[in-house]
């Protein structure tokens, strides 16, 4: 039976870690892979969630399952932290999930029963992924223009113009903040527009939001998010905790569903209920445990968001010296969109071949569309990547 198999397309991203470890220069830097590292190349333990885990080492009198949606008080501490009280809480359902990803994957599968001929409309670019997901699971996926390669901000007009072809029953993916791949976001006017339009098409919303407090803070990352989900009868909503509390391997996401007719709740938390138990039935609790005591808990929870701004801080700090290190250099502005991007990502806009080249001549690691993780980054770092930017004519 194995032999039907075919050989699958091996993911860029890691290839290019394994690139990366392999190659012998000591110089080398890695902008590669999304994780966050501190200046000094590592990717800490927050100390909130150290000190959860040390109380929970000691608290814990069970590992016996928990329900399929996983701890109802980790669903509750996470719908509050990504939709504030933007819309009654009995209005969501919502189940815990392996990760971002198992939250994006129980989306669609949910997208899937409820219209079999929807169609998702993802961002051109996006998340890698979103299209790979889509693909295996043979959901029709429509791209529509994003990026502006020219400014390197968000193609707006190009975006509204795509999205007009949406028809009632299709589903529009977008990132609540800190776009993955580009860094370029929407502003508060354009999302408004965004929420005209959707609900003039009957879309439904699929927000995934996988970076809250990495751009402009907590609460400001999750304006979007908010509007769109009291704006419109329903959306879906991936949220993922590995970046904002640092438990990429704990896999620890959340997927909501928010209708603005409470009488459906029921059936929504059944579907996603039903979806965990077909899929892996219960998720995995660890990391939801931690990321509960940490949001529940108010000396904890002040500890982290500390921690995230000072996160948060330094990587615009890092953006504001690669900005103004490219500026020095080329005596043009034409490198300000950098300290313009949120998040941990900013798409260069420049060629495959230039990336390839960066690589080759001095080591630096980004993937070939040309993003770069900013937090790869440290203050010595920026000016080696800044001259080398310009050393090879991008
Ligand atoms: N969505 C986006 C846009 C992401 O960038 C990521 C992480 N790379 C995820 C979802 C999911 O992350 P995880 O499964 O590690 O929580």
């Amino acid at each position: 039976m194995f032999e039907t198999l075919k050989e699958q397309p091996a993911d860029k991203i890691l290839m290019l870690m394994q690139a990366f470890k392999e190659d012998p220069r000591e110089d080398k830097i890695d902008l590669g892979v999304g994780v966050y590292k501190d200046a000094t190349g590592n990717t800490p333990v927050m100390r909130a969630i150290k000190a959860a885990e040390k109380q929970l080492w000691e608290v814990e009198t069970t590992k016996a399952y928990t329900g399929l949606a996983g701890d109802p008080a980790y669903g509750d501490a996470m719908i509050a932290l990504v939709l504030g009280d933007a819309v009654p809480r009995a209005n969501v359902a919502a189940a815990a999930t392996p990760g971002g990803t198992g939250a994006v994957r129980q989306a669609f599968d949910m997208i899937k029963m409820a219209n079999p001929a929807a169609r998702v409309f993802v961002s051109d670019p996006t998340w890698p992924n979103h299209l790979s997901i889509l693909k295996h699971m043979q959901i029709e996926t429509v791209m529509y223009r994003y990026f502006d390669n020219e400014t390197r901000g968000v193609d707006f007009d190009g975006m509204m113009a795509d999205l007009d072809q949406v028809r009632a029953g299709d589903v529009v993916l977008v990132h609540g903040c800190c776009h993955n791949p580009t860094g370029a976001n929407l502003n508060m006017g354009q999302w408004k527009e965004l929420v005209a339009l959707l609900l003039k098409k009957g879309a439904t919303p699929m927000v995934d939001i996988a970076y809250q407090g990495f751009g402009d803070g907590l609460e400001e990352d999750a304006q979007a998010v908010r509007l769109i989900a009291k704006s419109c009868p329903e959306v879906l909503i991936a949220a993922s905790c590995s970046k904002n509390f640092g438990i990429y391997r704990e896999r620890t996401g959340l997927l909501m569903a928010v209708s603005n007719d409470a009488s459906r709740q029921k059936m929504n938390q059944g579907t996603l209920n039903y979806l965990n138990r077909q899929n892996f039935s219960f998720p995995p609790d660890h990391g939801a445990r931690l990321v509960t005591m940490v949001l529940t808990d108010p000396a904890l929870r002040a500890d982290w968001m500390a921690e995230l701004e000072e996160v948060r801080n330094s990587m615009l700090g890092l953006r504001e010296q690669l900005a103004s290190e490219l500026q020095r250099l080329s005596g043009s502005d034409r490198f300000g969109f950098i300290a313009q991007h949120r998040g941990m990502f900013s798409r260069l806009g420049t060629t495959p071949e230039l990336v390839e080249k960066l690589r080759a001549d001095h080591g630096i690691y980004m993937v070939g569309d040309s993003r770069l993780n900013i937090a790869g980054l440290n203050k010595t770092t920026v000016p080696i990547l800044a001259a080398a930017i310009i050393k090879a004519g991008i």
